[in-house]
């Protein structure tokens, strides 16, 4: 199969250095609303800071896929000292929490590192973190071609088929397509 170099985006996250100012998912959440700016909802945002201030707890997590069942287990992680639930670490959108869905329609929220036309230099959330947290790298990888990434597009169809199942997905194109 043929093969095709691909630049892969990467976001390092130095959990040590986030200080919970949320600047991150405000900046997410702006980028993402429609049109572009108009609104800053932080529950839009595809990065979330799990927070627990007392115990000195800031960990920034990134919306990843959407699951439609939710784990049977629970484990907990003790780093330096800290505390944390495996729903803590945890990038799904899942029935068990109200983190990565869109607040109006209940859509799975994934990250798709700010894909623009044309494209940004970093990814918003990077952009405005004021404290170095957020490392934003791009990498060479030779993938085979049908592994290319999923655009924007094809991430919001993947989340509608996902959240009410391909048949209502097609017969809703289909329907649209008749106007
Ligand atoms: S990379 Fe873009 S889409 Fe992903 S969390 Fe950051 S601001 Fe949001
Ligand atoms: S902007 Fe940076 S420092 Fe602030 S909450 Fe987000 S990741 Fe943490």
């Amino acid at each position: 199969m043929a093969t095709a170099t691909k630049i892969r985006k990467r976001i390092t996250i130095h959990a040590s250095k986030c200080i919970g100012c949320r600047a991150c998912e405000l900046a997410c959440a702006a980028f993402h609303a429609k049109p572009r700016y108009s609104s800053i909802n932080p529950t839009r945002s595809r990065i979330q800071i799990i927070k627990d201030p007392l115990k000195d707890i800031y960990l920034p997590v990134y919306a990843g896929e959407y699951t439609a069942a939710e784990c049977t287990s629970r484990n907990k992680y003790i780093l330096d000292g800290k505390e944390y639930s495996n729903c803590d670490f945890c990038r799904a959108s899942c029935p068990s929490r109200d983190l990565f869905k869109e607040p109006d329609s209940g859509l799975a929220l994934k990250c798709d590192m700010c894909e623009d036309t044309p494209p940004l230099k970093v990814p918003k959330c990077v952009e405005w973190c004021p404290n170095g947290t957020l490392i934003y790298e791009e990498i060479e990888e030779d993938v085979q071609e049908q592994q290319l990434q999923l655009g924007e597009v094809e991430i919001g169809v993947e989340s509608m088929i996902a959240k009410h199942g391909l048949q209502m997905v097609l017969e809703t194109v289909a329907k649209l397509g008749k106007r």
